[in-house]
Order: structure tokens, then C-alpha cells, then sequence
């Protein structure tokens, strides 16, 4: 999960896709790599008192299966601390810095089905680390004004990673998140992004709902709740990546006129 703006639902995506998934009975790691911790601390972990995380994997000091930590929805989570923060001014000093995090996953041997990395509000080295070692990035964008803004950067610095350290990096598309249904709004910011770029917007849209901000608070994820529209939207989200890696079924795309 990628976008260099904040609070377009990268950490969300990321817990509540991740839970869906394992949902459907999928082992999966999620890996924070933001200093922020948001995920770490929606998953019900406090950042501010774990001895190890990603960022002593980055650097070398500690394997990643030693800092992988259990959830309560049965993720497995790779936390990050403040410390983190620090990592891109070390990074910046090693040769294949970019490389770091695929290094690592490199070593779980197949533990997990799937990895979902939440990239940090930035275009750095830990993003590039992301998206280096991702199959595929997914761009969850709000559907706001402006919401367009920066993804020409965004789309020019995967095109680079793919020219550069992942020539295998698959651009999935956007993710349509805080839509709303009721206004036209939403819609005319997703054609919008349609017409401007070569970017599949995908479909189902996340909706809008005060659940999300309930469920980081008591340290679970949507879908660990009672039924709400945005887990049914992330439960259908999975079913269709889960075809889409089974069978190579195509991913439904967002009808800005239905
Ligand atoms: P990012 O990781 O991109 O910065 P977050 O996932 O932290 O974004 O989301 C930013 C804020 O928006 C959080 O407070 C989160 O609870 C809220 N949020 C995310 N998705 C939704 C949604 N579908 N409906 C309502 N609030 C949401
Ligand atoms: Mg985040």
C-alpha cells in the first residue's frame, strides 16, 4: 500500500484487508513500515514498549522472524517503532539500500500467503524499500478534492522502481477510500483520476463509516466488529485479489457512471 499523502487509508487498507484475508483462511504478515507506528498501535501493540522492530531488520541486527509479533485477528505483524525514523539516514549509507526489506521477507521461506506492506506518508527510502520488495502496490486514494494531487509523482516513482530494482512490480490500481455514496462527489474526483492517468481505479469503493475510527481505537480492525459497509467492502476487496492471484482473474474497476 503506497501514497506519499497521509490519511488516505494506507494503514487501514492494510489491517483490514489484511484481516479479511486472513479470513478467508490466508496466512498474512503486515508489515508497518511508517516511524508513526499507526498500524503496530491499531493492531493493538504499543510501539513505545517493544525491544525489537522492522527497523532493526532494515539494518541488520535482528531477523525478521524474531521481531514478527501474533494479532488478535490472526495477522502476524511486523512492528515498527520510532527508531525507524532514524533507518533512512542509515540506510542512506549501504549499498542496496533499496533492498533491505525484500532481503528480509526473502528469509521467511514461504512462512506467509500473502505480505501486505503500509508504506509511510513519503516517497523515501523506506517507500522504496516497499515497493521493492512488493509483487504488486495497490494506491489507496481519497476520494476528496485534490486527491489527484502528488499521484503523478506516485505513478513516476514506481515506473522508476520498475525500471530500476523491481522490474516485476505490478501496478494493481487505486482504491477508491472515504467514498461517498450519497453526494456525487466522490464520483466526479474518480473519473477525474480515470481521465488523468493510466490508472485502473478498482471497485468495490471503501466506503465512509465512523466504524473505522471505533475499531483503531479499541485496537481491532473493522472487521472484527459488528457487520458494517466498509468490512463487507474490504471482505469483497480480498475475494477478488484471492481470484486474482489463484486464477489470474481480472480486478473489477470502479463505473464512475453507475
Ligand atoms: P494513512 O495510513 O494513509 O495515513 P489511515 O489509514 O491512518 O491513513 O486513515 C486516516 C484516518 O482515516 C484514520 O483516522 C482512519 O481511522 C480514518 N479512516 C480510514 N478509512 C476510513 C473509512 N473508510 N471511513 C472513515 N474513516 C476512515
Ligand atoms: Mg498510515
Amino acid at each position: 500500500m503506497a501514497n506519499q499523502k497521509g490519511g488516505v487509508a494506507k494503514t487501514t487498507t492494510v489491517a483490514s484487508l489484511g484481516a479479511a484475508l486472513a479470513a478467508l483462511g490466508r496466512k498474512v504478515l503486515v508489515v508497518d513500515l511508517d516511524p508513526q507506528g499507526c498500524l503496530t498501535f491499531s493492531l493493538g501493540h504499543n510501539p513505545d514498549r517493544l525491544e525489537s522492530s522492522v527497523h532493526d531488520v532494515l539494518t541488520g541486527e535482528v531477523s525478521l522472524r524474531e521481531v514478527i509479533l501474533p494479532t488478535s485477528e490472526g495477522l502476524s505483524l511486523a512492528p515498527a517503532t520510532i527508531d525507524l525514523a532514524g533507518a533512512e539516514a542509515v540506510l542512506l549509507m549501504r549499498p542496496g539500500r533499496e533492498f533491505a526489506l525484500k532481503r528480509a521477507i526473502a528469509t521467511l521461506d514461504g512462512d506467509f500467503d500473502t505480505v501486505l506492506i503500509d508504506c509511510p506518508p513519503s516517497l523515501g527510502v523506506l517507500t522504496l524499500n516497499g515497493l521493492t520488495a512488493a509483487d504488486a502496490v495497490l494506491v489507496p486514494l481519497q476520494c476528496e478534492t485534490l486527491a489527484h494531487r502528488g499521484v503523478g509523482q506516485l505513478l513516476r516513482t514506481v515506473s522508476e522502481v520498475q525500471q530500476i530494482t523491481n522490474p516485476n512490480l505490478q501496478l494493481l490500481g487505486a482504491l477508491p477510500t472515504l467514498y461517498d455514496a450519497r453526494t456525487t462527489h466522490s464520483r466526479d474526483v474518480l473519473s477525474d483520476v480515470a481521465d488523468r492517468y493510466e490508472l485502473p481505479v478498482l471497485a468495490p469503493p471503501i466506503p465512509r463509516t465512523v466504524k473505522f475510527a471505533e475499531a483503531t481505537a479499541s485496537g481491532a480492525t473493522v472487521l472484527a466488529g459488528r457487520k458494517s459497509k466498509g468490512a463487507q467492502a474490504y471482505r469483497e476487496l480480498a475475494r477478488q485479489l484471492t481470484a486474482h492471484w489463484d486464477t489470474g482473474a481480472a480486478l473489477e474497476t470502479f463505473n464512475p457512471a453507475g
